[in-house]
């Protein structure tokens, strides 16, 4: 539909798009885009957590949230904060960003792009669209910043540096915590900060009461010591491995519908790991990676898992959902996987 529409010549956009085109008629406000590959939703909410806390007017939209169109406009100085995924920024074309946030740049959904290179491209055309005097930024990783993120001149930002002086510790952010988080924060602080409208004691004290989103290691309960951690949305290596370095002894529930052959940068994170327990149609895929590096069970749905794993968990120990894989070959979404997560905790005898 959309190949066809392109060859009659009609423009096809999205509703990013709509409200850019619409931005002339609401009332003075600034808007902070944030895209990359993991780690957007949760930038995105504390973002609009800093500014809240802040008394900034601000809601958040986009990939995130009500559609923003949807949403009442907001009142003279309020900030929008738009989570832009890349399909989002193809059907965009006249967003002009006030602060600009690539955060990282890895493989993933890579079926829809031809190349790294052109899907790395398509997120990187945020920065195309400002105009000259917006706040473009970029996340710096191992001192290597994404090349068209250069090429487009945003500031590179250490996402593994926060003055711990300025923001306090990261141990006193519950909703924060592993790895990756800290550099959420560090990106999210920088994001706020460039809209000129909070202090650093605003982002202090955010970072403390940010709530955190459902499935992102979202602290589903505990139990007998034992803490249940429901990650569902990590559907890539990439996005487990952090998860996995957040707690010491983890039983990790791994499977799903797989996006890659092997386990990624999860494989030099095994010394966190107890035990194993794989679901879904990757489940033997995980089995055969994980055997003689790790106690394997193979407990093919998810429900069983859970109590597998909440079987042989000690107190202080962790059973973590964090699939690396898609949901679909068993859950309708990964919102439905953790829910079932979620359940089957509640489910334990
Ligand atoms: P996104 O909206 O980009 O999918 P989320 O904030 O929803 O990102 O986080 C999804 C998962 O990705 C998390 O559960 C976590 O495991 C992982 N993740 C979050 N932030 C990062 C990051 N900065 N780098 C790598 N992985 C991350």
């Amino acid at each position: 539909m959309a190949a066809r529409a392109r060859a009659a010549g009609v423009p096809v956009i999205g509703d990013i798009e709509l409200f850019a085109q619409a931005r002339t008629s609401l009332p003075p406000h600034k808007v902070v885009g944030i895209t990359g590959t993991n780690g957007k939703s949760t930038t995105t909410a504390l973002v609009h957590h800093i500014l809240k806390t802040a008394g900034v007017p601000t809601t958040m939209g986009g990939n995130i949230g009500l559609p923003i169109l949807a949403q009442d406009p907001l009142p003279a100085g309020g900030v929008y904060v738009l989570e832009l995924s890349s399909y989002q920024i193809d059907l965009t074309f006249s967003l002009d960003c006030d602060v600009a946030m690539l955060l990282n740049v890895t493989p993933d959904h890579l079926d829809r792009y031809e190349s790294f290179g052109a899907y790395a491209a398509s997120k990187a055309r945020l920065f195309e669209m400002q105009r000259a005097g917006q706040h473009a930024y970029a996340g710096r990783e191992n001192g290597v910043i994404s090349k068209v993120a250069e090429d487009w001149g945003a500031i590179p930002i250490d996402v593994d540096e926060l003055d711990a002086e300025l923001f306090g510790e990261q141990s006193e952010w519950p909703a924060l915590q592993g790895p990756h988080n800290k550099k959420n924060a560090a990106a999210a602080r920088i994001a706020a900060f460039m809209t000129g409208l909070v202090s650093f004691h605003d982002i202090r004290e955010a970072l403390r009461t940010y709530p955190g989103l459902p499935h992102r290691m979202e602290r589903v309960a505990e139990r007998d010591g034992i803490l249940f951690v429901n990650d569902s949305k990590a559907t890539n290596p990439d996005s487990t491995a952090p998860a996995l370095v957040a707690y010491p002894d983890v039983h990790w529930i791994v499977g799903g519908l797989a996006k890659t052959k092997d386990l990624g940068p999860c494989a030099e994170q095994l010394g966190h790991v107890r035990a194993a327990y794989t679901i879904g149609e990757s489940g033997p895929m995980f089995a055969h990676l994980l055997a003689g590096k790790v106690p394997v069970t193979q407990s093919i749905v998810l429900d069983r898992a859970v109590r597998d794993a909440a079987g042989a968990a000690k107190p202080g120990e962790v059973v973590l959902l964090s699939p690396a894989c898609a949901s679909f070959d068993q859950f309708r979404d990964y919102e439905q996987r953790g829910q079932a997560f979620r359940e089957a905790v509640e489910a334990l005898p």
